[in-house]
């Protein structure tokens, strides 16, 4: 596997939807290169900030409809449009 390689099957190991048989290159390749190797370390802490955003703004519902019934009511609660 070479660098290109890598970055074509990068958001497959993420997503843990790499075939065994592209596991083990992969694995192989990023021990060998830094440049992988960082480029996998950047993309980790990309994911991580992503999912963590989304999991913030995406709240479920009920919760969200918790925190606002749980403000004292004003006139308007603050965060809606
Ligand atoms: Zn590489």
């Amino acid at each position: 596997m070479d660098c290109k390689e890598v970055g074509t099957v990068l958001f497959l190991f993420f997503d843990n939807e790499m075939e065994d048989d592209l596991l083990s290159p992969f694995r192989d390749h990023v021990a060998r290169c830094s440049h992988c190797a960082q480029r996998l370390a950047y993309t980790r802490r990309l994911l991580l900030i992503v999912r963590e955003r989304c999991a913030r703004c995406c709240a479920p519902e009920r919760l969200r409809m918790r925190i606002l019934t749980s403000l004292p009511h004003r006139g308007s609660l603050p965060g809606t449009h």
